[in-house]
């Protein structure tokens, strides 16, 4: 299927219902070995000139929900800097090369965001090799599922407080040196925040805290014409969950239990931070866009 977002399209049979075979890779997982393999946008998303111009630094844009949102800005006219770990060289060498293809300038930048030295280091060379920054896409996210709480170990805990919380305030901090009047910042919540899932304890309460930063910084940053607003993702099909972010024998319904009864693919994401990046969303602060394939949320 090549049909591009703007085409009249069902929304139940535009992807197919996948049934994930059971795997398992270490974190943080790649999308170069994922099975099935998820829908970027590659040959499909078309841009429209939204962000002509502008300059976005996206973490985890090497794969997943990032590579996505890094595909369709530059697709939108944006040069991209995209955050990862050294391991998942082999995807971000992907995203660049489609970021190059459509002109844009692409810059690769592996860091762990689980350190506060890395994250200021991180919007440094950003804004260096971009030659500055008006969009913060807060994307990087750690989750590990755990049956009960007593297997949560401290360091989990610590480390998925650390990914999905503290880099999102280190990188943001950092940041506003940078960010003019008319800059967006977006942050990657989840359904979680609403309907948290039994075995992501730690993970949902990561992403409770997200929208309520994003909530409380909104209103903050509004008199200065910077944007904060965030994104709740329901099931997508991405490394994030074959890296231990399921139970393993959960992934062949993996998606199912959705209204349109099937995962999300990656590129479905994309318009929505398109939308929340670019002007046509001046108006939109502190919201949390809901793309779940239509689970009820507050
Ligand atoms: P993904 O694995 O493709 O992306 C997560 C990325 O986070 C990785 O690519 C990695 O680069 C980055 N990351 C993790 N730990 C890091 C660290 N210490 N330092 C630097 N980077 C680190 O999976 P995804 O599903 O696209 O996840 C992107 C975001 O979407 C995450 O915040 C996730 O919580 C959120 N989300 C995903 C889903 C889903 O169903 N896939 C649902 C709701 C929310
Ligand atoms: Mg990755």
């Amino acid at each position: 299927m090549t049909h591009d977002q703007l085409t009249f399209q069902n929304p139940v049979t535009r992807y197919p219902k996948i049934q994930p075979p059971k795997q398992d890779q270490p974190e943080p997982g790649l999308d170069a070995e994922l099975e099935p393999q998820t829908d970027h946008g590659e040959d499909t998303y078309r841009g429209t000139g939204r962000l002509q111009g502008r300059k976005a630094l996206i973490t985890g844009g090497d794969s997943g929900i990032g590579a996505a949102v890094a595909i369709a800005f530059a697709r939108e006219g944006a040069d991209v800097a995209i955050a990862y770990l050294p391991d998942e060289e082999k995807d971000a060498r992907h995203v660049e090369e489609l970021i190059t293809k459509e002109g844009s300038k692409a810059v690769a930048l592996p860091t762990d965001v689980s350190s506060a030295q890395n994250c200021k280091d991180l919007v440094e060379a950003a804004v260096d090799e971009l030659g500055g920054l008006d969009i913060l896409v807060n994307n990087a996210g750690k989750q590990i599922a755990q049956k009960s709480l007593e297997d949560i170990s401290d360091e989990q805990f610590d480390e998925t407080l650390k990914t999905n919380v503290y880099a999102m305030f280190w990188i943001t901090k950092a940041a506003l040196n940078h960010l003019e009047p008319g800059s967006s910042i977006i942050n990657t919540t989840s359904v979680n925040a609403y309907l948290p899932s039994p075995t992501l304890v730690d993970y949902a309460t990561t992403k409770g805290a997200i929208n309520n930063f994003t909530k409380g910084l909104g209103q903050q940053l509004a008199p200065k014409g910077i944007r904060v607003n965030a994104i709740a993702p329901g099931p997508f099909w991405t490394p994030l969950q074959v890296s231990d972010g399921q139970p393993k024998e959960k992934l062949p319904e993996f998606g199912t239990q959705t209204p349109l009864g099937r995962a999300g693919q990656p590129t479905e994401l994309a318009p929505a931070y398109v939308f929340l990046a670019s002007s046509e969303s001046s108006y939109v602060i502190g919201e949390t866009l809901n793309v779940n394939g239509g689970m009820p949320t507050p």
